[in-house]
């Protein structure tokens, strides 16, 4: 079968390589749409510290189920179209222990630490599975992004008084601001790009701040009466936008992490006790955050 091959930063190419069997408990994908992931494009320069080469990427799947391996349940049958957690957990380290397999010290990433999805075929767990009828193969590619977003709401505890200030629209902000616009929060979209603030209203952005044009501070101000957003997420990866979610968060907000900051990050540490913030940091997503996704897609919410 043919696969798309990242051999080294900078050099790509189309590759054969062998079509795989399925073991007990496995089915095989055929691969109908794969999405592009910007940590992908950052595999492919170089820059994605946790990957190794050559390596075949792709980790948001929208495919349909050919063959059975042994033992696969019978709620999974040929020709059903399916979407897939690319994630692996070890079972036994300390986030596994507490059930948080989403941050397991040594998870492998689909298309990060072994080979993804962006070949004909795919061998996988049926653990790993997830039905959605109702929703195409493209929204199914579409899940996965989304999740990322959804576990930080779920991280930042959102719920419908509060509300939470995004920075960054990109793929990960407009899970964020989808996910808590499901969990009926007010949601201010903060971008430098006019169109992805546009996106962002239709992911259910309730206000927007073109941060480039706008005063960052006096606007979100203005929109909480004083008060900070309760809960911030960081989706940009920036030094700037790291300080900004502690300095402009209210007393007793949450702020929630989602992106590695591509450089060392200096803080005023007073807001840290002054304010009694929560930080939080969100890694990947939860089955139960897949399970979200879907039912808001079903839904037509986004
Ligand atoms: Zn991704
Ligand atoms: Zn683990």
């Amino acid at each position: 079968m043919k696969a798309f091959c990242i051999h080294e930063p900078g050099r790509s190419a189309l590759i054969e390589c062998p079509k795989p069997s399925v073991g007990p408990g496995e089915v095989l994908l055929s691969i109908n749409v794969v999405g592009f992931c910007g940590s992908d494009l950052t595999t492919f320069r170089g820059l994605n510290p946790m990957v190794s080469y050559p390596r075949i990427p792709g980790h948001e799947v929208g495919g349909t189920i050919v063959e059975l391996g042994e033992g696969v349940d019978t709620q999974w049958s040929v020709g059903q179209q399916v979407l897939v957690s690319p994630y692996t957990n070890c079972g036994s380290c300390s986030s596994c222990r507490q059930g948080r397999f989403n941050c397991c010290r040594f998870n492998e990433t689909l298309g990060v630490q072994r080979d993804g999805a962006m070949t004909e075929f795919l061998a996988i767990q049926q653990e790993k599975l997830f039905a959605a009828p109702g929703l195409t193969l493209a929204e199914m590619a579409l899940v996965e992004p989304l999740t990322v977003g959804f576990h930080a709401v779920d991280r930042g505890r959102v719920t419908e008084t509060d509300i939470v200030a995004v920075f960054g629209c990109g793929a990960i902000g407009l899970g964020v601001i989808s996910g808590a616009a499901y969990r009926n929060a007010r949601v201010i979209a903060i971008d430098i790009d006019e169109d992805k603030l546009e996106l962002a209203r239709k992911a259910g952005a309730t206000d927007t701040i073109q941060s480039s044009k706008q005063d960052l501070h006096e606007t979100l101000q203005q929109l909480t009466d004083g008060h900070g957003p309760d809960v911030i997420v960081e989706a940009v990866g920036l030094p700037r936008t790291f300080r900004g979610a502690v300095e402009e968060v209210c007393f007793a907000g949450r702020v929630v992490y989602i992106g590695y900051a591509k450089a060392a990050v200096e803080y005023e540490t007073k807001y840290f006790v002054q304010k009694e913030i929560d930080i939080m940091g969100s890694r990947n997503a939860t089955p139960e955050d897949f399970k979200t996704v879907i039912s808001m897609l079903q839904a037509k919410r986004f």
